[in-house]
């Protein structure tokens, strides 16, 4: 019988009192608990920041990757096996700057992994510059003066890209989030769950009790129309939807392939190709 305390390693998560990662942690471990898949029947993979120090506290299959490639990384794994649960964890720093075209590129693919995105607008491990999703006219220790570019939009380009599954969930919020991962793993196609993260120690103007008063749940888990998720997005940030916010049925990637369809390529006899006379003409 599986318990939350399989999911620990022996090391003690470091990230500052109060820190949002916390409630993450946390509904992530609920929903592999939930699903009943132990260590050894999911793959997490984190991307480098304080989001990607989970990597030491959780015990399952794992790769902690490059800084803005767990995306890329996670696809590369679907594609080898599309029928493993697997999970990409970031920060909106990694995910939305260095690795945006790999993000775009799953969501018009529609590869067969979970995204979390841990955003606190900020690269907080390097303690506190902006972030592509930092407000116009933020000050932080990179923009002394203020942001001058307007923030990225993650979930309108997710959805104009016909993302499977987009949600936004709250770190606070353990249990509402521990039901949108859940359902994120088990959407077919690219599952994007972007995470409303408090950062106390460089993001001081967004407390918790910021968000409180600006995070709304959506009524239902049935996702809404293009026009009504941009529509709840664009309230932001007088008020901050959370919820499924889109869903599409379209094929995953691995649907595209007739000779993915049995068995996944891991599984698969592959012939021995010789590669000699190629290796050679390079010589
Ligand atoms: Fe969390 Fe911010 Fe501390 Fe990083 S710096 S562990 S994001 S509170």
């Amino acid at each position: 019988m599986l318990t939350l305390n399989d999911y620990n390693s022996r090391i003690k998560p470091s990230w500052c009192p109060g820190c949002g990662n916390f409630g993450i942690w946390g509904a992530l471990k609920n929903a592999l608990l939930k699903q009943n898949l132990s260590k050894d029947d999911v793959c997490l993979l984190y991307d480098v920041g304080c989001s990607g120090n989970m990597a030491d506290f959780v015990h399952t299959y794992g790769i902690h990757t490059l800084h803005g490639r767990v995306i890329s990384v996670a696809m590369g794994v679907s594609i080898a096996n599309h029928q493993f649960p697997i999970v990409a964890i970031g920060g909106d720093g990694g995910i939305y700057g260095e690795g945006v075209e790999h993000f775009i590129t799953a969501c018009r693919a529609n590869v067969n992994i979970t995204a979390i995105v841990h955003n606190n607008s900020l690269y907080s491990l390097t303690t506190g510059q902006k972030s592509p999703l930092a407000a116009k006219g933020k000050k932080t220790k990179s923009t002394p003066h203020g942001v001058v570019e307007v923030p990225f939009q993650p979930l309108k380009s997710a959805i104009i890209h016909d993302a499977g599954f987009v949600a936004r969930g709250f770190g606070a919020d353990i249990p509402y989030l521990t039901e949108l991962i859940t359902q994120a793993m088990q959407h077919k196609g690219f599952s994007l769950v972007e995470v409303l993260q408090p950062c106390p120690t460089f993001n001081k103007d967004m407390s918790v009790q910021w968000y409180l008063e600006r995070v709304k749940k959506l009524p239902t888990f049935d996702g809404l129309s293009e026009k009504e998720a941009f529509e709840k997005v664009d309230e932001a940030p007088d008020s901050l939807v959370t919820g499924v916010l889109y869903k599409s049925e379209r094929p995953a990637y691995h649907e595209h392939f007739p000779q993915l369809q049995q068995v996944p390529l891991l599984g698969q006899q592959i012939e021995t190709v010789h590669i000699e006379r190629l290796i050679n003409s390079f010589i």
